[in-house]
């Protein structure tokens, strides 16, 4: 074997193990820190964790272009373990951004995948697990006086400041 053709295994081998992930969350809090890093703040983004050979693998990243609620299907299929996405931090939505929402919670419950969160107000992933957290565990309430129950789940990471989308209307708001 020459020195060439071993640089180039082992380079070979380095991409795989940066495209595989060991676990779950770890997948999981890249592809949220990826969407951080490229999504418009204004709208929500999100994407699929799958299992492959040897661990866990991260989709890409698509948007909805609305400030609520994205359309993961065309990523979802039998390999599909966890999925993820943010929750924009607007005026209307202050309130709820650190909360999955009934919506998620029934999504992830229905198709027995783990759901991950990234809140665009204080910067917290968190996981919501159909067959370990409640639904609505927590007590929310609004200015209206009416009170719901929603649920946090568990935070399992952050995205720190540099790491935040720097400037949104740079951003790539799709990417597949
Ligand atoms: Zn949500």
């Amino acid at each position: 074997m020459t020195i060439g053709s071993r640089m180039s295994a082992q380079m070979i081998s380095l991409l795989a193990a940066l495209a595989v992930f060991a676990t779950v969350d770890e997948a999981a809090i890249s592809g949220l820190k990826h969407a951080a890093a490229i999504c418009n703040p204004r709208y929500e983004c999100g994407g699929v964790i799958r299992a492959v050979a040897g661990g866990f693998e991260v989709s890409g990243v698509i948007t909805s272009r609305r400030p609520f609620g994205v359309d993961l299907a065309e990523f979802y299929g039998p390999d599909v373990v966890a999925d993820f996405h943010t929750h924009v931090c607007s005026i209307h939505n202050r309130v709820f951004a650190d909360f999955f929402s009934p919506a998620d919670a029934i999504v992830n419950q229905g198709l027995h995948t783990v759901g991950y969160m990234l809140s665009l107000c204080d910067w917290n992933i968190r996981r919501y697990d159909p067959s370990q957290d409640e639904r609505d565990d927590e007590e929310v309430d609004f200015r209206s006086g009416r009170v719901v129950y929603l649920t946090t789940g568990h935070i399992v990471g952050w995205v720190p400041d540099e790491e935040r989308t720097p400037d949104w209307q740079g951003a790539i708001a799709l990417v597949r």
